[in-house]
């Protein structure tokens, strides 16, 4: 099975979040399970950067008349086959790839991203006369239209099946109805039966309403999006798509997040010997300029500073963990106003929170191996990959009970842990009473070491891989293609 993977990030080349760490090692899950997988990606300079052995596959006018190259050749990092489209008046801009210095989203990113859809879509009818996908997997709004353009393309004999899979319902990629007239779609896509939302354009809605299949990164979170209350207004096109929506949990890149190999650990350290995550703890402690407290219990927050991670919670429940004798520390980037208050908060904490502004990758493995608890309060989380982390890093999730974190995290009430399936801590209602409940549970089995370290043996020893949801991907595949 050919599969041709669509995204704008892949990891470890670029990525803002989460799909970046999907879109990386999926590839190579896909492949152990006997799928043949290239991606197609816009030519930023760090993915332009790693390709080598490239030529030029051909060269096409986008929908609005520009020229461009689409390159084809290996991504060196990641062993892979690729293409790249080449336009360094869309994509040759250093930073972030959705948004400018000041964090306003480019004004051209409905060209930027609609060409990743239609060069997959060019890519999907017959563009390679030496590989041809016979599916075509896209992520996220940035390349929501694949699909859209693939429905509209003159009808050949070749079968292409389309799978969008919903990374975050909440980032839509909406644009003015204007745009609408560049995309060189028909006129008739745009209609409530096609791309338009309320008026505007949306990529994410083109995914929703075209795709083959959609899937989403847990299966809490595909029955989520079809209320109100979580469907950012696509719930209706979803519960009409019910039977083509299915979840399927993301998982964890063991080559990545493993802290026996993990090369970012000054002391690796596995399920058997636990020395190792001592050592890491102390260490920071001490880099940070916090009390050095084997017995302090550390709570970890690696997140994106948005409303949708929670963190409003952990301001409000601080005072708390510093009156129990916690130290937290953050690592951060986002939203001005949260950023200042973690930042006012450890200015007059400095031995128990420190805060570090801004996104690290090698930082964040250092804070799973140091931390005892990892925190992810967040309002909504399609899969969430930082409770696995804590999981794999011996750090015990405390997490709301919602989409991929409440497949991921069981509580350790007592009849869990008599059951042997506690992992972590977990709370109900979105709150900041409920979430200091599961902070006292955390205090309490932190007090009773060897209880605490039979629930942290029992998440490390967890299989996170991606085997399974390789497996599922792949039986979808052979499903939509059959
Ligand atoms: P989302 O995709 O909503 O941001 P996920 O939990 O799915 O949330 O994925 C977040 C990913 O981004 C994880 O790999 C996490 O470690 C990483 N991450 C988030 N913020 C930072 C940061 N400031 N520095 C380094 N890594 C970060």
């Amino acid at each position: 099975m050919n599969v041709l993977q669509v995204s704008a990030e892949i990891f470890p080349l670029l990525k803002t979040g989460g799909l970046a760490d999907i879109a990386g090692a999926l590839p190579a899950a896909l492949q152990s399970v006997g799928c043949q997988v290239r991606v197609v990606l816009p030519g930023f300079p760090a993915i332009l950067a790693d390709l080598a052995d490239s030529w030029i596959l051909a060269e096409l006018t986008a929908p609005w008349g520009e020229r461009l190259q689409v390159r084809q050749g290996r991504l060196r990092t990641l062993n892979l086959d690729a293409y790249i489209i080449d336009l360094p008046h869309l994509y040759a801009r250093a930073g972030s790839p959705y948004e400018d210095a000041w964090r306003q989203p480019y004004a051209d990113n409905h060209r930027r991203f609609a060409l990743l859809s239609w060069v997959a879509a060019q890519l999907a009818h017959g563009l390679d006369p030496h590989w041809q996908p016979q599916v075509v997997h896209s992520h996220d709004w940035h390349a929501g239209l694949t699909s859209a353009y693939m429905a509209f393309m003159p009808h050949s004999s070749l079968r292409v099946a389309t799978v969008f899979t919903i990374h975050n319902l909440a980032y839509q990629g909406v644009f003015s109805p204007a745009c609408f007239y560049e995309l060189g779609l028909p006129h008739e896509a745009f209609a409530v039966n096609g791309v338009e939302f309320y008026g505007q354009v949306s990529f994410m809605k083109a995914g929703l309403y075209y795709a083959d299949h959609i899937t989403t990164v847990s299966p809490t979170y595909a029955r989520e999006i079809q209320t109100p209350q979580q469907g950012c207004g696509f719930d209706g096109l979803l519960r009409t798509r019910s039977r083509a929506l299915s979840g399927i949990l993301n998982a964890v890149d063991d080559a990545v997040w493993n802290p026996a190999t993990d090369h970012h650990l000054t002391s690796p350290y596995d399920v058997q010997d636990m020395t190792g995550k001592a050592l890491c703890k102390a260490a920071l402690q001490q880099e940070l300029g916090l009390t050095v407290q084997a017995d302090a219990p550390l709570f970890g927050v690696v997140s994106r500073l948005t409303d949708q991670k929670g963190l409003h919670l952990v301001l409000g429940a601080l005072d708390a963990i510093l009156a129990r004798g916690g130290q937290l520390v953050l690592l951060g980037t986002g939203e001005a106003h949260l950023e200042a208050l973690f930042k006012a908060r450890a200015a007059q904490h400095s031995h128990a929170v420190s805060v570090r502004i801004g996104y690290d990758e090698a930082y964040a493995h250092r804070i799973f191996s140091a931390t005892d608890v990892t925190l992810v309060p967040s309002q909504f989380e399609p899969c969430g990959l930082t409770q696995m982390y804590g999981l794999k890093y011996g750090s015990l999730p405390l997490v709301h009970r919602v989409g991929g974190l409440a497949d991921t995290v069981v509580d350790c009430s007592l009849e869990n842990m008599a059951e042997g399936r506690a992992n972590g801590f977990v709370f109900d209602d979105f709150n900041l009473q409920a979430l200091e409940r599961a902070m006292a549970r955390a205090f309490a089995l932190y007090a009773r070491k060897s209880e605490w370290k039979k629930v942290r043996a029992f998440g490390m020893r967890q299989d996170l891989g991606w085997q399974s949801a390789a497996r599922l991907y792949a039986a979808l595949y052979q499903h939509l293609y059959a």
